[in-house]
């Protein structure tokens, strides 16, 4: 049986989607492109603005020059546009969120509407400036996914500090690191978080994290919500959110801020290196998450939107606290994890809520994929009507599962390819309007300008594979790195003059769709063939035996470079001799002899992934190459503990 290698959507959801057909993008990707600066003042009238600006785009990419700057001279608040306005405009009744916690069994389902988000971040902006927090001040956020996360990042843009969120699954050390980089005067934290039935101690892991500090701290308070109740020592510097609210006011005026003023620092999850500070600023940012969220998703006012990432990632950033919100969506906010109580969570919640919009990473869609589909099919999922993927390649196999499995066949699926950097959607099929292929970001979101290059920076016409970058800037661009403007421009300004440099490799092939073939740095050239970790790990992923690969290139004296092949295997697989032979031979038919991976190790523990889910592969090269005292940072890493058990299994 051959799979279609091509998924339009139905004729009934391209009748009624906001953009509805080929002809229509074409059209307004067209208009997107030749009047750049008119179809980008069009969606500033998306925001209410204090002060309208008066250029709408001041950018040079030219490294001597470096500088990015929309909407020039106007004024707005982020908070303002992503709860005041509803409110104001007779919209506060509407559901902000529906609170699903870890265990309902133990913990309250809550339903907040727009009007009781607002309150609830008033009252915490109104703490943070009794405490002392100005306009400019850097606020670090580490939470649990409970809707006070949300009010945090709220509060701060309300009042104009810099806030600086940091998953709430990181360890002290990283947490150091980022409140030392960011010269973090606050902290807001929770005294524990629930994931899957256990405590996180967020409260002792920033105590940890101050101590490890010492001298070099500047954090003036700790500011505590109650979340558990669970026990934590106490210091001179903590204040307990419940007790600062007794003297706070309950209204707390928006700061009206400068389009170009920062709205926060993100760090990036580390998979190529050290984590780098993106700073990205108000009005740009606001205008670009809206849209995106609106037209990739095909947002409509009785969606109910779910965005799985936590909020200490970009994804919940742009499409949990900012661009829906800015929109005025209804969103499920989840606290707990995919697998708890059972692999069959994720559904059970959409069944819930009747979600209508469901975002994720290929991670999520492969683990469960190998628990099998009944986890699945016993809930109802007919309320879904598109499905989003984001953060690695989709094998395509995972694609289809997910496109038949758990959309019916019914949900387009939307695979959108974008960074920390990029602040928003960037290559994503718009549901109504782009046939999807599986493990294909498709085109260019309104306004991208993506190029492929050969290594020299050539720019390569029509079919074509090299490294992806973007010609010219857009709104939801970030603007630098925190204090570090010469990393922001060697990073992404210098190898390739005049374009912004994305890191990762790109194919576009005839019909002009881009697939993301990995990393640049990942690329693996055998014998003079250059291949993407990306094709050669869904050619593993097709077997039946394997639950997820990852591949590396290692030096070879005569090929260059030859192909080392990490896999997990689906529950009931064997891990021997047979199906090493057996998964060799299985990609050299799917790809060809030129892919066949040399050495395969099976990954029993797992393979080395971000938090954000995402696979290493730098450690999985050094694992591979026995430069095992050279692994570099591993901070950012999930688990450390694979890294040692890797090495044991070293082929
Ligand atoms: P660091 O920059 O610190 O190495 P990172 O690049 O993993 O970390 P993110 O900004 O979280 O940090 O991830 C962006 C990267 O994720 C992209 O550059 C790309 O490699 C990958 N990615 C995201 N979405 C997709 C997608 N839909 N398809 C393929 N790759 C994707
Ligand atoms: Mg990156």
């Amino acid at each position: 049986m051959s799979a279609p290698d091509l998924y339009p959507a139905s004729d009934a959801f391209r009748q009624n989607a906001r953009v509805g057909s080929r002809e229509a993008y074409d059209e307004m990707y067209r208009r997107s492109v030749e009047d750049n600066e008119g179809f980008w003042a069009e969606q500033a009238d998306r925001l209410d603005w204090i002060e309208p600006f008066d250029t709408v785009k001041d950018v040079s990419f030219d490294a001597d020059d470096l500088h990015i700057r929309w909407y020039v001279g106007g004024k707005l608040n982020a908070c303002y546009n992503a709860l005041d306005r509803h409110v104001e405009e007779g919209r506060g009744d509407r559901v902000a969120f529906y609170f699903e916690p870890d265990d309902p069994k133990k913990e309250e389902r809550r339903q907040i509407t727009y009007a009781e988000a607002l309150a609830e971040t008033q009252r915490m902006a109104s703490v943070l400036k009794d405490l002392g927090v100005q306009k400019g001040d850097r606020v670090t956020i580490y939470m649990p996914m409970i809707p006070e996360a949300v009010y945090a990042m709220q509060a701060c843009a309300r009042i104009g500090a810099i806030f600086s969120v940091i998953f709430g699954g990181f360890s002290p050390e990283a947490i150091a690191g980022r409140i030392r980089d960011a010269a973090s005067d606050f902290v807001i934290t929770a005294d524990q978080g629930r994931r899957g039935g256990k405590t996180i101690a967020l409260k002792a892991n920033v105590d940890a994290a101050l101590k490890r500090l010492g001298e070099d701290s500047e954090v003036r308070h700790v500011l505590v919500v109650r979340n558990t109740g669970g026990n934590v020592t106490w210091d001179d510097r903590d204040v307990w959110y419940h007790e600062a609210t007794r003297s706070a006011s309950g209204a707390c005026p928006c700061e009206p801020m400068d389009a170009e003023d920062p709205l926060f620092i993100l760090y990036t999850s580390g998979s190529t290196g050290t984590p780098k500070g993106v700073v990205h600023t108000t009005a740009g940012y606001c205008v670009y998450t809206s849209l995106t969220h609106e037209i990739t998703f095909d947002w409509r006012e009785d969606d109910v939107f779910w965005c799985s990432a936590d909020v200490g990632w970009i994804t919940g950033h742009s499409y949990i606290a900012f661009g829906p919100m800015i929109n005025g969506a209804t969103q499920v906010l989840f606290e707990g994890v995919p697998t708890f109580p059972d692999a069959g969570r994720v559904w059970d919640v959409v069944e819930q809520y009747g979600v209508t919009l469901f975002y994720t990473a290929p991670t999520l869609i492969r683990a469960l994929m190998a628990q099998g589909d009944d986890f699945v099919t016993r809930h109802d999922r007919s309320s879904l009507r598109v499905l989003g993927t984001v953060g690695e390649p989709i094998n395509p196999e995972a694609w289809r599962w997910y496109h038949e499995v758990v959309g019916e066949g019914r949900c387009p699926i939307v695979d959108t390819w974008w960074q920390t950097e990029t602040g928003g959607h960037m290559l994503t099929p718009l549901p109504g309007a782009i046939d999807q292929k599986p493990g294909a970001a498709t085109v260019p979101f309104f306004g991208i300008q993506p190029q492929v290059l050969d290594a020299e920076g050539k720019v390569l016409e029509g079919e074509a594979e090299g490294l992806l970058v973007i010609a010219d800037s857009w709104p939801g661009q970030a603007r630098t790195v925190y204090e570090n403007h010469e990393r922001f421009k060697n990073t992404y300004f210098t190898a390739y003059p005049g374009t912004y440099f994305t890191g990762d490799g790109c194919r576009r092939d005839a019909d002009g769709y881009y697939w993301i073939t990995g990393r640049v740095d990942d690329v693996i050239n055998v014998s003079g063939h250059r291949m993407g970790t990306a094709e050669v790990e869904s050619a593993l992923v097709l077997h039946d035996a394997v639950a997820e690969a990852a591949v590396v290139g290692v030096p070879h004296p005569i090929k260059g470079q030859t192909i080392y092949a990490y896999v997990t295997l689906a529950a009931d697989a064997t891990p021997n001799e047979d199906l090493r032979a057996e998964l060799r031979q299985h990609v050299r038919k799917v790809i060809g002899p030129i892919a066949t991976p040399e050495f395969l190790q099976f990954a029993i523990a797992g393979l080395p992934k971000t938090r954000s889910g995402k696979i290493m592969r730098r450690i999985l090269r050094k694992v591979a190459t026995g430069e095992h005292d050279s692994i570099g940072d591993t901070s950012t890493l999930a688990d450390p503990e694979v890294v040692d058990k890797l090495i044991t299994g070293r082929r």
